[in-house]
């Protein structure tokens, strides 16, 4: 990431703020904190203040990797656009019909698309084809949100169906071992008596989402003593014998935001998590953007009251602190567990100011968001979105108006299990999406 001091040039605020060190109109502190601002949302590699420092890496690609890209990306057009014919496919994708129809039949040996007969039910092969679809049942995954009171697993189709969920109220065990042996019998129990699937071996992958981060400036999370990220997935792909996926629950959203979207979502976008803390995702070309330690765009984390209240994450204050319904519910005096929509209903006047600082705290944030992003699409998702989103919607479209951003803000569809829809789709979409950087992939 560059960070420009040359003015305007790198100043998205038009002079009212930001990075005009040249100039000496603010300090260098104030630089470094912007700087700051753009590592917790973008977490770079590297941050370079230099115009002289350049270095690229141009990496070709080869012709396996270029056919496996046409499969996703033929598979993609049938998942979103399917029944649809081999024509149709050809004419979206610009890919010729001869190589179309190498690359279903492909699908159709792999089993996950079918041919279908004009009725709509699956033919089997040798007949003549004409409107494909994806094959639901081919493959399923399942996706459990880690929260501290309770554990939601659900078991997710090719299809993006719920097939079955399961709930479970507990206080998460600081034996990370317990913890392991809940989510296997969990998972056992999601896939007993279902068609298409016989045991958890035979699932795609377990996406697990979790409510905090990994680092040293966190500690092992969720619970201190779990060991680090890459020991627990590699201890749970030992426990279940499939791919595990482990990462914090906002940017796993995102992607089920992506991938059940259908097409309904923009290729790009900024995903805003309302949890009971406040996170984000990041979609950029349809790939998730997680940064280089996997802590991209904690908007939680951003600072929005400089010297302000002490967060648990060392800093001082982080918007979590004051636009999170955590934050809400102790400015509010009522219980942690209180639900969100009832607090609403019966707040009074002084408890309603409360409410709509919250607000302004969360949409100011949102708007150094997208003033380093520049995003066409927010979309305000996970499990308090519904709840929330008319209330942040007024100062948030008020601010956009502000600075004339060409921005839409919308709700998700997805109900409050998002974290657990996205750990899921993003199995399937780590495993089955066209990713550009498949092409450049090393050869192993
Ligand atoms: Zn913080």
């Amino acid at each position: 990431m560059m960070l420009g001091l040359d003015g305007y040039a790198a100043c998205p605020n038009r002079g009212h703020c930001c990075v005009r060190a040249n100039r000496l109109q603010y300090a260098p502190a104030r630089v470094m904190n912007y700087g700051h601002i753009l590592l917790d949302l973008l977490n770079p590699m590297d941050i370079i203040i230099d115009m002289n420092t350049k270095t690229t890496r141009l990496v070709g690609t080869n012709q396996k990797h270029g056919q496996d890209y046409n499969k996703s990306v033929v598979f993609e057009h049938i998942r979103l656009f399917g029944p649809i014919s081999r024509a149709d496919i050809s004419a979206r994708t610009l890919l010729v019909p001869q190589t179309v129809s190498n690359l279903v039949r492909n699908l159709i040996e792999g089993g996950l698309v079918v041919e279908l007969q004009e009725s709509g039910v699956a033919r089997k092969r040798g007949a003549h084809p004409t409107q494909l679809a994806v094959n639901e049942n081919a493959l399923f995954t399942v996706g459990v949100q880690v929260q501290y009171s309770r554990i939601f697993a659900a078991l997710v189709n090719l299809g993006g169906k719920i097939v079955r969920s399961a709930e479970r109220h507990w206080n998460l065990p600081s034996d990370f071992e317990t913890f392991v042996k809940g989510l296997v019998t969990m998972s056992e129990e999601l896939v007993v008596g279902v068609d298409g699937i016989r045991s958890i071996t035979e699932l795609q992958g377990i996406g697990i989402g979790v409510p905090r981060l990994y680092g040293k400036m966190f500690g092992n999370l969720p619970a201190p003593s779990w060991p680090s990220q890459i020991v627990l997935k590699k201890y749970l792909e030992e426990n279940v014998d499939c791919e595990v996926i482990v990462a914090n629950n906002a940017h796993l959203a995102a992607v089920g935001e992506y991938w059940m979207g259908r097409g309904k979502v923009p290729a790009t976008f900024l995903y805003v998590y309302l949890g009971d803390n406040v996170g984000g995702g990041l979609i950029v070309d349809g790939e998730e953007y997680v940064g280089v330690s996997g802590k991209a765009i904690e908007l939680g984390h951003v600072q929005y009251m400089p010297g302000g209240i002490s967060c648990y994450c060392g800093s001082k204050g982080c918007l979590d602190q004051y636009g999170s319904v955590n934050a809400l519910r102790r400015r509010l005096s009522v219980a942690r567990d209180a639900p969100l929509g009832e607090v609403l209903n019966t707040a009074n006047e002084q408890q309603l100011t409360i409410i709509h600082e919250g607000m302004e705290a969360l949409a100011a944030s949102i708007i150094s968001v997208l003033s380093v992003l520049d995003v066409s699409t927010c979309v305000i998702g996970g499990p308090h979105a519904k709840d929330l989103f008319s209330l942040l919607l007024i100062p948030l479209e008020s601010k956009i108006r502000e600075r004339e951003y060409a921005v839409e803000v919308r709700c998700s569809n997805i109900d409050i299990h998002a974290g657990a829809i996205g750990a899921a789709s993003t199995v399937f979409h780590d495993a089955l999406w066209c990713k550009t950087s498949n092409l450049l992939k090393a050869e192993s």
